[in-house]
């Protein structure tokens, strides 16, 4: 799998699939992306190493993903990833986070602070209503309230090409998220093997209405695949 890429276009960065220990919710309906992980920490280590020395550090922000969240990566992974980020100039680092490990993210801050390094923490909220993120794609997270959400958190994804999703629920989940968030990350749903179906004409509702209205916007980035990022896909030889 390939799991080290450049973003060039907007917010440029590196960016690296991790493995952790492994999703501790799973239970989100719509991804099985949470299957990417092992027990074996050394293992993961190894990896998660071999990974890490591809970064250069030329965009001087790195976003680091895991098929869960920050606290599911070993320790001697988030420690070279400090290491690599004093030696590289990086100056922003990127993690994920489910919001139940909300209460982790001040240490994470404090611990990449110390060395002169910015965290970001991006969350997974899908969709702002509430009832639709917690019946059908049971999401996890208790709070109703987006700036309540928002607390802990920097940038936000959201899932959209979902049956009963409509052109303005789309646009009011973005709206909303850019109003809390820094940056938001609409993800559009491909099939997978969950029950969760992509629905095509919810899908081309996005493309034709609101992805022109939002495709050069610098804070919003939008994978119509979810290997976009380059990461996640085939390996390239
Ligand atoms: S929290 Fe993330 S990795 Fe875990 S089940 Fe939900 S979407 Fe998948």
């Amino acid at each position: 799998m390939e799991r080290y890429a450049e973003i060039t276009h907007k917010n440029p960065r590196e960016i690296l699939l991790l493995r952790g220990s492994g999703c501790r919710w799973k239970r989100c309906a719509f991804c099985d992306y949470h299957l990417d992980f092992s027990p074996d920490e050394d293992a993961n280590y190894a990896l998660n190493r071999r990974e890490i020395q591809k970064v250069t550090g030329k965009y001087r922000k790195l976003e680091v993903i895991n098929s869960g969240s920050f606290v599911d990566l070993d320790r001697r992974t988030m420690e070279l990833l400090r290491r690599t980020c004093v030696e590289k100039h990086i100056e922003e680092i990127h993690f994920e986070c489910h919001y139940i490990h909300r209460g982790a993210i001040r240490e994470l801050r404090q611990s990449f602070a110390k060395s002169g390094v910015c965290v970001k923490v991006k969350i997974g909220v899908e969709t702002f209503d509430a009832d639709y993120r917690e019946r059908v794609l049971h999401k996890g997270i208790g709070e109703r309230e987006p700036a309540r959400i928002a607390e802990d958190f920097d940038e936000v994804c959201l899932l959209f090409g979902l049956r009963g999703q409509t052109q303005e629920s789309m646009r009011r989940d973005i709206e909303t998220g850019l109003l809390y968030f820094e940056r938001v990350c609409v993800n559009i749903m491909v099939e997978n093997t969950t029950d969760i179906r992509p629905d095509p004409d919810v899908a081309a509702v996005f493309m034709e209405k609101l992805y022109p209205v939002y495709r050069l916007d610098e804070r919003v980035d939008i994978l119509l695949q979810n290997t976009d990022f380059g990461v996640g896909g085939e390996e390239k030889k």
